[in-house]
């Protein structure tokens, strides 16, 4: 199932950049993952730190590790030094928390900007307008390399509402893009095709790889 999922994934968007694909595996068991990464997988994205936690020595055949989910400061500290990359930076006191934690620590964290493209009051991110600023000010911090932006799109069932936005973050990632830019994430199991037509390269999917969450069973 996870072969045939793979296969399916075009191996580059019309911009000739490479896909990725990160396995969201929040509520999944450590053997479940470590059988998706027998499978293939390379990339896997945790959301919660306690989970991220209780999992990191058990996780097999060592893939590249991304935090999506919303961080609190506070926790930062069980992060750093073990993430490849965050994709969730959504406000500036989080960013310039990273940055010093990571100066402490000696290394250098790679991250995105969570941008709120859909202007959603349930989702974290910059909005639209304060991208260019955040950058600027992310862009000054010193243990911090910016990959580029990171979004999710609101669910909805009308894909032309949702290739317009997914196209505007593109459009945003171009505008903003500078030497360090690698990474536009964006795509979950239910988007992630019209979202690497419009230009996205890294998708973060779970329910399609590992099928439907069990959220009264998990933590
Ligand atoms: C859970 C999650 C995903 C994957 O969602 P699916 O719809 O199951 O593919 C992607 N990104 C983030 C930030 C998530 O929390």
């Amino acid at each position: 199932m996870i072969e045939k999922l793979l296969e399916s994934i075009p191996k580059t968007n019309p911009f000739g950049e490479k896909v990725t694909l990160v396995a969201a595996v929040k509520l999944q068991t450590p053997e479940n993952i470590n059988r998706a990464i027998k499978a293939g997988i390379t990339d896997i994205g945790d959301n919660h730190v306690q989970e991220f936690k209780d999992k990191f020595d058990l996780i097999e055949g060592n893939p590249r590790r991304h935090f999506i989910g919303h961080l609190q400061t506070n926790k930062i500290k069980y992060l750093v030094g073990k993430v490849d990359l965050y994709h969730s930076v959504d406000r500036l006191p989080l960013a310039e928390a990273l940055s010093a934690r990571s100066e402490m620590a000696g290394v250098t964290s790679d991250i995105l900007l969570q941008i709120n493209i859909g202007d959603e009051e349930t989702k974290g991110g910059f909005s639209y307008g304060d991208a260019g600023d955040a950058y600027r000010r992310t862009k000054a911090l010193p243990a911090l390399r910016i990959k580029g932006l990171m979004a999710m799109l609101p669910l909805s069932s009308d894909e032309e509402t949702l290739s317009a936005l997914a196209r505007k973050m593109r459009g945003l990632y171009e505008s903003l893009m500078d030497e360090n830019f690698e990474y536009l994430s964006m795509g979950m199991s239910g988007d992630y095709e019209l979202c690497i037509n419009a230009g996205s390269n890294l998708i973060r999917l779970g329910t399609a790889i590992f099928g439907e969450r069990n959220y009264e069973k998990g933590k």
